[in-house]
């Protein structure tokens, strides 16, 4: 449970204004990497934040600003360390996004990619492993639903609970 900062009325988790005072409230990443020319990933509650800032940042990608990315929707993370003479990247595969067809990947290309120095590189590593986890969490909460559902639906057809009892019941598990 968090609190406004300035009338400490309750705040829902994602909630960017106070509906109360309507002052504005942070969000507060749960962690943080900085990766080259000036670009950042950020791991929030229910999502990561990739951020490029600044001239260079934009420069390099032709990409400007935050790209958010729901963590359910995440279905793999590549990983590759820096070596010798080459930075590290790490790149973020999800529905819908455009994976490289064929030929060399171009991690500074990429709008979901970040690169990093060797120096950087032990911040981005720890950053991966929560998001991997937290995905294996997430998709396994929503397997667990989906077989809740299932069930509720099997007593649904047979009347033991009523259609609105499952429609609430539905959407409580989904979250809708
Ligand atoms: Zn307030």
């Amino acid at each position: 449970m968090s609190y406004c900062p300035s009338c400490r009325s309750t705040l829902k988790s994602e909630q960017k204004f106070c509906h109360v005072c309507g002052v504005a409230i942070m969000e507060m990443p749960l962690m943080e990497a900085t990766g080259i020319y000036g670009s950042r990933l950020q791991l929030f509650e229910k999502k990561i934040r990739i951020s490029r800032e600044g001239w260079l940042g934009s420069f390099a990608h032709g990409l400007k600003g935050d790209k958010d990315i729901l963590i359910s929707q995440l279905s793999s993370i590549q990983f590759k360390r820096t070596g010798l003479f080459t930075n590290g990247y790490v790149q973020f595969v999800f529905q819908g996004s455009h994976e490289s067809k064929g030929g060399l990947f171009d991690a500074t290309k990429d709008e979901n990619s970040i690169m990093f120095t060797k120096k950087q590189e032990p911040d981005f590593f720890s950053i991966k492993e929560e998001i991997t986890r937290r995905m294996e969490t997430t998709q396994g909460r929503d397997s667990s639903n989906l077989d809740e559902l299932e069930k509720l639906d099997a007593l649904r057809r047979r009347g033991i609970i009523t259609d609105a009892e499952f429609e609430a019941k539905k959407k409580q598990l989904l979250g809708l």
